[in-house]
Formats: C-alpha cells, structure tokens, sequence
C-alpha cells in the first residue's frame, strides 16, 4: 500500500507532453487490440489517427504515462462511437457509474409495448425472445454494485421488474420455431401466443396484441422469421407487421461472431424497416467486440442488449464502458489513468504522504489511503502498473487484498474517537477490551484484531523514523 503511494509519488517529476515517439509502442498496441476484435482495419486506422491527432501535443496528466493517457483517449472514443458517455461512464466494468447505453419501451396494463425482434435466420432471435422475456420478469440487477467478478450484484431489495410478457409466434415458416418459441416459453413460465403455421404472421401479431390487451399483458414480444440473407420478401413482411401494430421497438438482432458485417447488416435493415436498437449476440466465448463498434458507428442504431450464451439468463444490457474496456483489454490501464487524473491529484498525494510522515497518521487517514489506492483498481491492478512491483504473485496480490479488506471492515467497527485516537487501542487501559469489541463487531478474532494494531503501529514508527532521518525541508514524495 505504501509503495503503491510512493510510485505514485516518484512520477510526480517535470511536465511531460504527448509526443510521436512517446506512443509508439501504445499505438502498436491499441491498433493490434482493435483489429484483434475484428473491427475494420479502415475504421481502427481512421479511429488511431484520429485520437493520436487530437492529443500529440497535449500535457501529460501527473503520475501516468503518455502511453496510459493515449490508450484513456482512445478508449473514450470508442465509448463514444458505441453510445456512451464518456464524462459520466467510468471503465473497469462499470465500478462507478457504469450505465447502459440504452432503455428499453415500458408498456402498461392495457397499452403493452410491442417488441418485434428482426433477423437473419440464426441470428439469435427466438432465443433472445426468451431471454427478453426473462429479462423482464425476473428481479432488478443492480450494476452500480458491480463485485469483483464484474457480475452485477442481484440486490433481492430492488423491486422486481415484473412485467407480464406474451411472446408471440410469429415465425411460421419452420415448424420446429413454433416449438422452440413453445418450450424455451415453458422453462421460463412465459404465455406464447401461436397460431400454428397456415396463419399470416401479420395476423399473429395483430392478434397477439389485442390478446395482450385485453388480458392485462403489459408487453408483447414478436418472434419473427429471417432468412439467409436480406430478401424484398422478409423486409416486406416485417414492414407489414410494423404498420399493423405499431411496434414501440423493432430491434435487430444480430451475431457479433459475424464481426464487421453486423454494422453493414443494421444499417441496411435500419434503411428497409426503421430500427430502434439492435441485439447483440453470441458475444460470449471468443467471439470479438469490434461488432459493437461498429454498429452504432455505421447505423446511428444503439445496442441495447448483448447476448452472451444460450441459456435464457445469458441477457445483458449492453454496457459501452465494459465492451470498450474489453476491446481494449487494458481495463486496469485505463482505470489508472482515468482515476489519477481525477483523485490522485498531486496536493493530495503530497498531503497524505506529509501526514503520513508525521506521527498523527490515524485509522481515518489509513482509510482514505486505501481507498486511494483500491479507487485505482484492484491492488493487483494497480500493482502491475507500478514499477518494480509487477513481479509479486497473484496469490500474495490476493492474500494482500483480503486483508485491506479485512482491516477496513474493522476500521469501521471503531468509534470516531478510536478512529482519531489510535493509542486507545495501543497504549490505554481499554485497549484490550476495546479490541475485543471491534472484532466481534467486524466478524474478526480478537488475534486478527490484535495484529491489525500492532501492524499499524509498526508502520506508523517506520514512517516516523524515516521523516526524521531525512533533512528538513526535503520533499517527503522523493523519499524512496
Ligand atoms: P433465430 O434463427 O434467429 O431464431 O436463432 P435461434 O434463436 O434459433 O438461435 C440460433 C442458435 O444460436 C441456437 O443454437 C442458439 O442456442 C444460439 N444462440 C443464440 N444466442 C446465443 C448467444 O448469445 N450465445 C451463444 N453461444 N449462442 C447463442
Ligand atoms: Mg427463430
């Protein structure tokens, strides 16, 4: 923790600017990540020169690299082109203000939203009814508690979405559709609407819709056919469907495996139909995000979903800040970059370091210190970006991140006072019965509790003994 700090420190040096040769290696290395997510080449070059354009020139913010501050800029275009926002989206998946790029239409009781899912055959639509379905009924994820894992945290308080879905059948070409819609409908105990295969899907969805709305369904959602490729014949009956219930969305459904051409597909359906969005599928395993780039970059149509398997929970709001990340594959650069520019100001690192010099150093400031550093990332995260600590293990990363943990959890069993007033659990005659309390109420032992202390302790005389022995006037941020 504390080296962590002091490297940060360390590049406090002179004012460095973003130059040709400063990026090299970087933009060797966004322009492989960019190709190896399969977007255009045309698109990645345009993209780089772009950005390298914008920035040469540009000071580099203290404690970071040219190189981490160009992969940050590049990493906000390309949050930009998939429909997020840059200012108020923050990377690593979401830990702050991840947002998806988009809502979906809320119907009521009596006026349901329509949902018509369009595709080529294949694509993932019938699986994606389901899953939309599922979606819709099932409980409220909350991703402004993104874990560790990047899972969004089910928080059993939010309420449940709720919303009563019919799926709709209207795929009448292949049998075996009506089935799939049937059984997939079954395991989630979802209605289906079918009128087996002689009816004209127009029909269907006419009909499925005066269903719904009479018998209180609040949204509707439309399986329809695809083909092969895009045909007069397929535009001509989505068109149909579209003028008779008016759907709220009409979304494209489209696999990502099928990388730059999933941009050149949205747009022409978006010119035949009119789309409010697309679905992304198939996103999962090693199939490549540079789909996601480009569909909204060459449609203006916004993804609203992502598939990311076959089962029926494998649906996720389509996240900018995750899939931008991810591209890049240098989330922990990104985040450093992004969070030194914004929390580790200079003064403030400069501040802590003076304070932890001096003998006042408490658990409040060993807090703030921590979060300091965990705001940057994971500590592993973090600790791969700082010299000379990429070597230490993984396992003793962990070992290292569990215990902050374990020591915040008891820093916050203190009372204010212990907090400020470190010797009442060292020195005074409560310590051991204070100790004792703040174990038990952080769910620690009385020994875990004990050698937190005497750690802190040791630390703090460290950090005493080192701004002694160095000659007054000296910057405490250069003591190595
Ligand atoms: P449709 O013809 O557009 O209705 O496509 P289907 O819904 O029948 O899906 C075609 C195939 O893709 C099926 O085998 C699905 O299980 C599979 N599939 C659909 N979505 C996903 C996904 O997000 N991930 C993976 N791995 N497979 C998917
Ligand atoms: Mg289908």
């Amino acid at each position: 923790l504390t080296s962590a700090l002091t490297e940060v420190a360390k590049n406090l040096g002179p004012k460095q600017r973003i130059t040709e040769s400063s990026i090299k290696p970087a933009l060797r290395q966004v322009r492989r990540a960019l190709l190896d997510a399969d977007v255009n080449i045309d698109v990645a070059d345009a993209l780089i020169e772009g950005v390298k354009k914008r920035n040469l020139g540009d000071e580099v913010i203290k404690g970071v690299s040219a190189e981490q501050q160009f992969i940050k800029s590049m990493y906000d275009e390309l949050l930009d082109m998939m429909g997020g926002d840059s200012k108020s989206s923050s990377p690593m998946g979401g830990v702050e203000n991840s947002a998806p790029a988009a809502t979906l239409a809320v119907g009521e009781v009596g006026n349901p939203a329509v949902i018509l899912l369009a595709g080529l055959q294949g694509a993932g639509k019938t699986t994606a009814a389901g899953k939309l379905a599922l979606y819709l009924k099932e409980r409220e994820a909350d991703y402004s508690a993104v874990g560790e894992t990047d899972e969004p945290v089910v928080a059993t308080k939010l309420p449940k979405r709720n919303r009563k879905v019919l799926l709709v059948a209207a795929d009448v070409y292949r049998p075996a559709a009506i089935k799939q819609l049937e059984i997939l409908a079954e395991s989630i105990g979802v209605e289906v609407f079918s009128m087996g295969t002689d009816a004209d899907p127009v029909d269907i969805a006419k009909q499925a819709v005066q269903k719904a709305k009479d018998e209180g369904f609040d949204t509707v959602i439309v399986d329809t056919a695809g083909r092969q490729v895009v045909d007069k014949d397929l535009m001509m009956e989505l068109k149909n469907i579209q003028t008779t219930v008016k759907p709220d969305e009409t979304l494209l459904v489209v696999d990502a495996m099928t990388g730059q051409e999933a941009a050149s597909l949205t747009a022409a359906f978006d010119s035949a139909v009119g789309l409010t969005g697309a679905i992304l599928t198939k996103l999962d395993g090693d199939s490549r995000g540079g789909a996601a780039v480009s569909v909204r970059g060459v449609s203006g149509k916004p993804i609203k979903f992502v598939g990311v398997g076959e089962k029926t929970a494998d649906l996720e709001p389509f996240f900018p800040d995750r899939m931008a990340s991810r591209i890049l594959g240098m989330g922990d650069v990104v985040s450093l970059v992004e969070k030194a520019a914004a929390q580790v100001s200079d003064e403030e690192a400069k501040k802590m370091q003076e304070k932890m010099m001096s003998a006042e150093f408490d658990f409040e400031d060993f807090l703030s210190q921590a979060k300091m550093v965990t705001s940057m990332g994971s500590l592993g995260g973090v600790a791969k970006m700082m010299p000379g600590m990429g070597g230490i293990g993984a396992d003793q990363m962990q070992a290292a991140e569990r215990r902050l943990k374990k020591n915040e959890a008891m820093i916050c069993s203190m009372t204010k006072k212990e907090k400020r007033n470190p010797a009442l659990l060292i020195t005074d005659t409560t310590a051991r019965s204070r100790l004792r309390r703040i174990a038990k109420g952080s769910g620690n032992k009385f020994e875990d509790a004990a050698r937190f202390i005497s750690e802190f302790q040791r630390m703090r005389t460290m950090m005493s003994r080192m701004s002694k022995n160095m000659p007054a006037g000296q910057d405490p941020s250069m003591a190595g």
